[in-house]
């Protein structure tokens, strides 16, 4: 599998838009890697994973084509993941839909949306080519195949109950991928299934949106909750050493550079995701 980050950012991206801090000031100024976008990938061209707000800055200036992306994975429903109103537009030469699998709480507003969509299109009101869009529902600990793609949601620590965040083990080709972000420490009904599985990861993809040593809420991490997660997933069997790590969902509150993380992430073996980075799974 090849996974191109887009968007490798928290959920006000780098640089926060009104923020003067010291890591927002050199991103401005330097650009390129310092810039962080709001968090999407893209597996091998036609699997996206989520569709946050700077899905249409990805298309325009990241070379993100979404005419080949025929599925999308949402996470959970906040902005920088998930952004419904950037869905449906007028789309000339679209024939076939193109589906969106959400947990299930997100879902159920899509599905209203595209309903009524086609409703209005069918009763003549609407005489625009339309974005064709169906939709999945999403359930925890529940396999979807999704072309070549086995697709295993599994319960994130991150906001409320009802928000139903999800992480995906993404399985294709013999290779496996772990997707935990948004996320804090693994939670005990997913550890145990992760152990319980059996599987092997050679990617693993983490969020460390937060200050090292100062985690300042369990529903992210910082590299020291990182390293407890890897560690925790090594005892289970799901991690070794030919596993490839990278941190991505980093804000500023992390109060590095992207220099700076990549050095300090080095000592462990872990890379730093950037926007555009493209790695071979
Ligand atoms: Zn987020
Ligand atoms: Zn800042
Ligand atoms: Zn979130």
């Amino acid at each position: 599998m090849k996974l191109t980050y887009y968007g490798t950012g928290a959920g006000a991206g780098i640089p926060e838009i009104f923020c003067d801090c010291r890591v927002c000031r050199y991103a401005r100024e330097k650009g390129g890697k310092e810039i962080r976008s709001r968090s999407q990938a893209v597996i091998d061209g036609v699997l996206s994973i989520d569709y946050p707000v700077d899905t249409f800055l990805h298309t325009a200036f990241y070379g993100l084509d979404m005419r080949k992306v025929k599925n999308v994975l949402i996470t959970h429903g906040h902005h920088d993941h998930y952004l419904p109103a950037d869905i449906f537009s007028r789309a000339v030469g679209m024939t076939e839909p193109v589906t969106f699998h959400l947990p299930v709480p997100t879902a159920a507003g899509l599905k209203k949306s595209a309903e009524a969509r086609e409703e209005s299109f069918r009763n003549g009101r609407t005489r625009t080519n339309e974005v064709l869009v169906a939709v999945k529902e999403l359930e925890m600990f529940t396999p979807v195949d999704i072309d070549k793609y086995h697709v295993i949601p599994v319960k994130a620590r991150h906001g409320a109950e009802s928000l139903y965040a999800m992480n995906f083990i993404i399985q294709a080709e013999g290779k496996n991928i772990f997707w935990a972000h948004d996320a804090g420490l693994p939670r005990t009904v997913t550890k145990d299934y992760l152990k319980e599985s059996g599987i092997l990861f050679d990617f693993v993809s983490l969020d460390c949106t937060l200050k090292r040593g100062n985690p300042i809420t369990g529903g992210h991490m910082d590299l020291d909750r990182c390293l407890e997660t890897l560690r925790i997933l090594r005892e289970c069997g799901n991690v070794d050493d030919h596993t490839v790590v990278a941190l991505s969902h980093i804000g500023h509150l992390v109060e590095q550079t992207h220099e700076e993380l990549v050095a300090e992430a080095a000592e462990y073996g872990i890379l730093v995701a950037y926007d555009g980075m493209t790695i071979e799974i």
